[in-house]
């Protein structure tokens, strides 16, 4: 209950189902795994039979850019902009971004054209940047900027109650008695010790309903040249062993959906306890799909995720 996050399940065409697991990354155990809540949650009485005699497809992860009205970085610079879920347009009360990425195409769309009929080229469109706070995209945002925050600060019950009440006088009267809410801190600072938290006992996966990292990166096609340079750089090796792994139990084992990091012993077997020494960490960044969540959630900040060498990473199909 103090962790938020959410669900989707779609049924699409051919007997297809799009299922999802959304987990915030502001979360503070570091024992959590994203990865393994999403299995539990598929094995939920609600959901289960859905599955039933069905045969996995695909299989994919992404960070979606939460922040809202508030975190909305600059959007334009010379030659290009940021739209749709680069921008951070997504709203998650309505757990839903498409609108606003077809919006903010379209007004982009109309700033170049009046840019062009101008006779400007590869300069900055600022029209754009002015524009989408009052625009369609701006008011749907701007109804819903408290409800993240309070859903961190009050946790599920209190704080997604109070959020709804919030989003009612924003709608109904235009005002917030909140103003506009903070998010605090970063996601990768709201990490605590491990010593803090209590190991979570996932179940063992049953190759039915659940399944493991491996077999599941397998379905989402990811492919990594194996002799190129490494994408996800580790600043400094002796910090990761220090706190990473010593203070926090390696929680980059935990927060990769692909099974990329793992920290092992000497005989190479996966070694996440707090108190071994002997161990070092292993990067198999050829399983990567490139959902950044190492860069947002790394406690130290110390994993920085870089593009691959050109058209490499997860290859979805249906997603
Ligand atoms: S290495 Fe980082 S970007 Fe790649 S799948 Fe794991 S968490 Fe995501």
């Amino acid at each position: 209950m103090k962790t938020g996050g959410g669900s989707f399940l779609y049924h699409l065409e051919d007997n297809q189902v799009a299922v999802g697991f959304v987990v915030h990354l502001n979360y503070k155990n570091p024992y959590l795994s994203p990865f393994e809540e999403f299995q539990r949650f598929k094995t939920h009485p609600a959901i289960k039979g859905t599955f039933e005699g069905a045969k996995r497809i695909g299989y994919g992860a992404r960070a979606i850019t939460e922040g809202g009205w508030q975190s909305v970085p600059k959007l334009s610079f010379p030659g290009g902009v940021l739209m749709g879920c680069a921008a951070g347009f997504v709203n998650v009360p309505r757990i839903k971004g498409s609108h606003n990425a077809v919006l903010s195409g379209m007004l982009a769309a109309e700033k170049v054209a009046d840019a062009i009929a101008a006779g400007r080229a590869n300069d900055e469109l600022t029209s754009y940047e002015e524009a989408w706070r009052g625009s369609d995209i701006g008011k749907d945002l701007k109804k819903v900027r408290n409800v993240k925050p309070l859903w961190s600060r009050f946790g599920t019950i209190v704080g997604v109650g109070i959020g709804g009440l919030d989003m009612w006088l924003n709608t109904l009267l235009g005002f917030s008695p909140f103003g506009t809410l903070k998010h605090g801190k970063a996601d990768y600072a709201t990490l605590e010790p491990a010593s803090k938290h209590q190991k979570i006992a996932y179940p063992k996966p049953d190759g039915v309903l659940t399944f493991d990292r491996l077999s599941s990166v397998f379905l989402s096609n990811t492919n990594h040249e194996e002799n190129e340079p490494v994408h996800l750089i580790v600043g400094d090796a002796a910090l990761q062993q220090r706190s990473e792994h010593d203070v926090f139990a390696g929680p980059s084992t935990r927060y990769c959906p692909a099974g990329v990091y793992e920290w092992v012993d000497k005989d190479g077997n996966a070694a996440a306890d707090p108190s071994a020494k002997d161990v070092r960490f292993v990067i198999n960044a050829q399983n990567c799909v490139h959902c950044k969540t190492c860069d947002i959630k790394d406690p130290n900040q110390n994993i920085n995720w870089v593009p691959p060498q050109g058209g490499e990473g997860p290859v979805y199909q249906g997603m």
